[in-house]
């Protein structure tokens, strides 16, 4: 059975291998839905690698170092495609970093970062099957689905 293509883009960026359960959650943290970009996006495509995933198209954008950590949190194994001109320019996997400043909230109510005007600090813990999360000021270990995006 030939692939399901989701149209070309001129220029943007292709995210691409997203677990077909995290587009949505991909498309939120982004805040595609109030882009005024184009932004196509296909779930639940047949894939060799995943069971399922998604794929994620965003014309005119490339996006910045703090949104592709947001990325890797939700989708560790995504890959990100640069397009110019209908030609693919660049293709990296995300990649994970060992620490993460200021996009994610910690869930410690009594924590520092949600009292003073402080930037949260994340260590994380990818040897775990999933990812983890340690805050840097209280210790507080979140889990990859508890992840709240600041
Ligand atoms: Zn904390």
């Amino acid at each position: 059975m030939k692939e399901l293509r989701v149209s070309a883009i001129e220029k943007g960026t292709v995210i691409d291998h997203i677990p077909a359960k995290s587009v949505m959650k991909v498309v939120k943290i982004l805040d595609l839905e109030n882009s005024e970009n184009t932004v196509l996006i296909g779930a639940n495509l047949d894939s060799k690698k995943l069971v399922k995933k998604g794929i994620i198209k965003v014309s005119n954008k490339f996006f910045k170092a703090h949104e592709i950590n947001k990325i890797s949190l939700v989708a560790p194994e995504a890959s990100l495609t640069i397009i110019k001109n209908f030609d693919v320019k660049e293709k990296t996997i995300v990649k994970v970093p060992k620490q993460i400043s200021g996009i994610v909230k910690c869930r410690n109510s009594k924590c520092i970062t949600n009292h003073e005007n402080i930037e949260t600090v994340f260590n994380v813990d990818t040897d775990c099957e999933s990812l983890k999360l340690k805050c840097k000021y209280c210790e507080k270990v979140m889990e990859k689905d508890e992840i709240e995006f600041s």
